[in-house]
């Protein structure tokens, strides 16, 4: 989460339209047919952001055409392709609107369902979630997984959602600018964007089967959100304070390891029981050193979390608004 820098910056346009986009020459024409369709109902001006994510084929010709002719169209180009959340993270810093809208590029997501979106951000909540209550892809390889992720994913963060993968997102202008993205995490924008205090709502989308192009992933993904969660779990309870987190563990460790070695010291030096051919001292011994390494670390992670924070300007708090009268 970052609250300093680019936070603050007065939105100048209604609505920003993010997507990122990796090989999908067959889809974008078509897509911005139906997104500027819809953005024409929409009142306010707006602007559809194309961040072209190293695209090997003839999807960035086609981007530079749709900026030339339609003035609303940004494309932002990367040098190489660096992945949908960095894409989405650039997306993002670029974004003028009061709202921005992300959706994918291969017409799964459907543009029709923006203004719903809008109706939401405009009951007062700042982040709204697709849910793709019928979603069309293979069952094997992304809708089980896909299940599954969704159970663990809202088991280990406060944020209950339906559907955490898919893509159609609206947000306030200052959650945007709030949230640091890393890795690939843009699954888990609401969780850490509930940590900062925002307030989100769920609202049933339509999902379409791909037509043309291909997923970029396949079933290696659930594993690396897997890890993607436990890096989420530890930020959103224990970064800024991570000697609680690895101290407990060392503190039980260590306390029984304590308990073991005393124990084979009183027998030795009181009945004479001698310690050297025990398994027991192992296990004493191993179990102290592990709390006393602990310990170490979270002391060590303690000092890091200070470098991040200070090195950085970054504050422990966020703030959803200022009021002074000056
Ligand atoms: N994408 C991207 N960079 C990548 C992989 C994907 O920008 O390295 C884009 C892709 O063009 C699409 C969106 O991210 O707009 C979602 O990708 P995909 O449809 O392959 O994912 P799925 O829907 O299968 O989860
Ligand atoms: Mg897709």
């Amino acid at each position: 989460m970052n609250n300093s820098r680019k936070g603050y910056d007065k939105p100048t346009l209604k609505l920003s339209v993010v997507l990122p986009v990796f090989n999908e020459e067959d889809n974008i024409t078509e897509l911005h047919n139906e997104i500027a369709a819809v953005l024409d109902t929409i009142e306010g001006q707006s602007e559809v952001i194309y961040v072209d994510d190293g695209s090997s084929d003839s999807t960035l010709e086609k981007l530079r055409d749709l900026h030339r002719i339609y003035t609303r169209v940004v494309v932002v180009e990367f040098r190489r392709n660096f992945g949908q959340t960095a894409a989405m993270a650039a997306g993002f810093e670029f974004a003028r609107g009061q709202v921005v809208v992300a959706m994918d590029a291969d017409r799964q997501n459907d543009p029709a369902d923006i203004p719903k979106l809008l109706d939401k951000i405009e009951e007062g909540y700042d982040l709204v979630s697709g849910w793709r209550h019928d979603r069309k892809d293979g069952y094997l390889l992304r809708l089980l997984p896909s299940r599954i992720a969704n159970k663990l994913i809202s088991w280990a963060t406060d944020v209950k959602l339906h559907d955490y993968g898919c893509s159609l997102k609206a947000f306030r202008h200052d959650v945007v600018k709030q949230i640091s993205l890393y890795g690939e995490m843009h699954r888990f924008i609401p969780a850490l964007a509930s940590a900062v205090g925002v307030s989100i709502a769920e609202v049933k989308v339509n999902h379409r089967p791909r037509v043309a192009g291909e997923s970029k992933y396949g079933i290696s993904r659930t594993f690396r959100v897997v890890l993607d969660l436990i890096t989420v779990k530890f930020l959103l309870r224990y970064s800024s304070k991570p000697l609680q987190f690895f101290g407990s563990f060392g503190l039980i460790s260590g306390f029984i390891g304590f308990l073991i070695c005393l124990y084979l010291t009183i027998e030795k030096l009181f009945y004479q029981v001698p310690m050297s051919d025990r398994p027991l001292l192992l296990l004493g011994i191993l179990l102290l050193f592990i709390g006393l390494q602990f310990i170490t670390v979270g002391l060590l992670a303690e000092l890091m979390t200070r470098t991040y924070h200070e090195a950085q300007d970054k504050p422990i708090y966020t703030i959803r608004k200022l009021l002074r009268k000056d």
